[in-house]
């Protein structure tokens, strides 16, 4: 049995049992912490919107012995986030954060370093820095910290940092040059553009189009690839890439959206 004080990110919740909710925390000293909030379905739940996904609170968990769930007792909330909500663009972009924090850490591995990377990405998105770029940027040191070692700088057989024609390799985790490349690798071409972007993401970098919708297509074939799992949040994603309308849709799509991003990344 434990009662634990950590302070935690929501990363999603989903509904449990009679007026309950079970939350998915990613806490600092804990890990990822799966946690039923009791009677927080009901209209006068002391966790009012502590629970919403992005929330950063101080949580007080109590567990038993064997339990998979914890209890929440206390949610003070330390950071709402409540912007990171509000704009639907941003959102989309939280939203492929919270499905990569869920897919690649598993339940009670306290990691506080991805912790860290996490709550510090959010802190940046509010502060104005580039979308895109702290988005992937942040994906790539998540897959780094879960162990997950992408190189994209040299081919993944000899080593070469001077190719042509690159192909993104998921069983090697990197690229291969053409004259290394076979038909039995399972690959996709790369250009040389998004590779580039790659080495120089950070906060500010002005990440084009092509190079984004790159750098998504081999994340998203990598997780496929690991995890067996197509990234939901990706789809949203696609049509703020593809359509610069979709954020003009009425308030009833908007809502259809949100509803079907929370429900995408149970
Ligand atoms: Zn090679």
């Amino acid at each position: 049995m434990y009662l634990k004080r950590t302070e935690g990110i929501v990363i999603k919740s989903y509904d449990f049992g009679e007026g309950h909710r079970v939350v998915v925390i990613f806490t600092h000293r804990l890990g990822k912490v799966r946690a039923v909030a009791k009677g927080s379905r009901k209209t006068k739940s002391k966790f009012g919107a502590s629970l919403e996904p992005l929330t950063v609170n101080e949580f007080m968990l109590y567990r038993k012995p064997g339990s998979e769930l914890a209890i929440i007792t206390g949610a003070d909330t330390l950071l709402s986030n409540l912007n990171l909500r509000e704009d639907m663009k941003t959102y989309y972009y939280c939203a492929l954060m919270l499905e990569c924090m869920d897919i690649l850490n598993t339940d009670d591995d306290p990691h506080p370093v991805i912790y860290n990377l996490f709550k510090g990405a959010l802190l940046d998105i509010k502060q104005g820095g580039s979308l895109p770029s702290i988005t992937w940027l942040f994906i790539f040191r998540l897959l780094k910290q879960a162990g997950y070692r992408l190189d994209f700088f040299e081919c993944g057989k000899c080593s070469t940092k001077n190719f042509k024609n690159p192909h993104f390799a998921p069983e090697e985790g990197s690229v291969y040059c053409s004259g290394c490349l076979s038909k039995r690798d399972l690959s996709w071409p790369v250009s040389g553009e998004a590779l580039l972007s790659i080495k120089k993401l950070d906060s500010d970098y002005k990440l084009d189009k092509k190079s984004q919708s790159e750098i998504g297509n081999i994340i998203q074939k990598f997780i496929k690839y690991e995890f067996g799992k197509n990234l939901k949040s990706m789809k949203f994603l696609d049509r703020i890439l593809n359509n610069n309308n979709s954020v003009e849709m009425n308030l009833k799509k908007r809502k259809n959206v949100f509803s079907g991003i929370n429900n995408q990344v149970k």
